[in-house]
């Protein structure tokens, strides 16, 4: 017997069984066994995915492999929208419009997962630099699931009404992907969603289980680049310098201050000084040192706080140390937004995941300091919810948790998610999550 067929006797199993809720026939969620019957598919495009990754705003491969997936599967396809991302979508009747995103873009990062499938891919990045490419956010991960639910979807597509929209999204590093999309017409060229939901990878759960928070949930994020002028020359003769390497050295230590000394404790703030470069080699002094920071708050009023000080602070250091130039600060002018879960909404999927996934499985989470562009779709208005999975072998982190040392995050060289676990509870949970916001009010 084929998988499809196996999954669609198991689903009309499935569908017989009372609904604790209602005491109908209605079919809430896929069970285990319809999950295993697709997942070779959905693993085999995982895999794919995890081989060949490419950065934001490049992913064509990507794109046209999503798009091929859901084409099949009978989805009206569009892609090029927002430059690289895809819009699916399934007419199914009379009901609401659901979106489902995920992300496409990888990240400048050089694998060392010592995966038999690692990533060996090295590109040219949008300023022509070659360099590593990974899906260490685990967006491999998001889309696998994300065509898993899809196809889920299209082939029961009698247990539902509505119109499902499936959005791959590119850039989501970066966070511009999600604007590229809107300003491309997301919300207006196609239907215009009631709800908008996206799944992401984490590392503080055990793999499988879903995380949830209403309200805020995610941070806003700065990229703010410093640019410190010196005067170079001859390392053996620093008298005749000044010397903005160590100018850059006591910018770093100082912005240390902001958050320690200058903002409100029970504010979330965090300042990163992530890359510093300058000079060519050890006997040089050179001119300039440039510096790539990530500020992340969640108000716009600790926002504009912090990046006052930055600014206040790396000038006040040139000053200091003698410099012929004021540095130069460039921060966004338009603050981003931070993630915000609607709360009824929030807590009326993880109810349905608690009944469909299991009690155990479903589990409110803290609010974090990364941040996503999936804030963007709330920001335009559509009621939206990001849950969390966890994608951690249980007793890795339960190691972690004696020995004080974490286990590798997202954005690591090392993140490697417990992909069956983690891939068939994603398919689980979004199949969930879908039929509880189709289902009639
Ligand atoms: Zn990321
Ligand atoms: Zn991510």
């Amino acid at each position: 017997m084929s998988a499809i067929r196996i999954l669609a006797l198991t689903m009309v199993i499935a569908s017989a069984a009372p609904s604790a809720q209602t005491g109908g026939t209605r079919w809430t969620t896929p069970t285990r066994a319809d999950v295993d019957a697709i997942y070779p598919d959905i693993e085999a495009l995982y895999l794919d995915l995890h081989r060949n990754p490419e950065l934001a705003f490049q992913e064509t491969r990507t794109a046209a492999t999503l798009a091929a997936r859901v084409k099949a599967l009978g989805f009206e396809v569009t892609t090029g929208v927002g430059k690289t991302g895809v819009v699916a979508v399934m007419r199914n009747g009379a009901g609401p419009t659901v979106m489902l995103r995920t992300e496409l873009d990888a990240l400048p990062v050089e694998e060392k997962t010592g995966l038999p499938f690692a990533s060996v891919v090295v590109t040219k990045n949008a300023a022509g630099q070659l360099v590593p490419v990974m899906h260490a956010c685990g967006h491999d991960l998001h889309m696998a699931a994300w065509a898993g639910a899809a196809r889920v979807m299209a082939e029961h597509r009698d247990r539902w009404r509505g119109t499902l929209v499936m959005v791959g999204q590119p850039a989501e590093e970066g966070t511009a992907g999600a604007s590229a999309m809107l300003n491309d017409g997301l919300f207006t060229r196609f239907p215009r969603p009631d709800f908008a939901l996206s799944l992401h990878d984490d590392d503080t759960m055990p793999a499988g289980t879903i995380g949830y928070h209403p309200g805020y949930f995610r941070a806003m994020s700065d990229a703010v680049t410093i640019t410190v002028y010196g005067r170079g020359g001859h390392a053996a003769m620093p008298h005749n310098t000044v010397d903005p390497v160590v100018l850059a050295a006591r910018i770093v230590l100082s912005l240390q201050t902001v958050v320690a000394r200058e903002n409100n404790p029970v504010d979330p703030v965090v300042v990163t000084i992530g890359s510093i470069h300058g000079g060519t080699q050890g006997n040089i002094i050179p001119d300039e040192v440039r510096l790539q920071l990530s500020v992340r708050t969640y108000t716009p009023a600790v926002r504009t706080r912090t990046l006052a000080a930055i600014r206040r602070i790396a000038k006040g250091e040139a000053i200091a140390a003698g410099a012929p130039r004021e540095p130069q600060v460039d921060a966004p002018a338009v603050a981003g937004a931070p993630v915000y879960n609607d709360p009824a909404l929030t807590l009326r999927l993880a109810d349905a995941l608690k009944r469909g996934l299991g009690e155990a499985e479903v589990v409110e989470m803290p609010q974090k300091m990364t941040s996503e562009d999936f804030a963007q779709y709330g920001l335009a208005g559509v009621p939206s919810v990001l849950l969390h999975i966890g994608a951690v072998d249980p007793a890795k982190l339960a190691a972690a948790r004696d020995t004080g040392i974490p286990v590798p995050a997202p954005h690591s060289p090392e993140w490697a998610p417990e992909r069956e676990p983690t891939l068939k509870a994603a398919v689980r949970a979004e199949v969930t999550a879908l039929l509880e916001l189709f289902r009639a009010q």
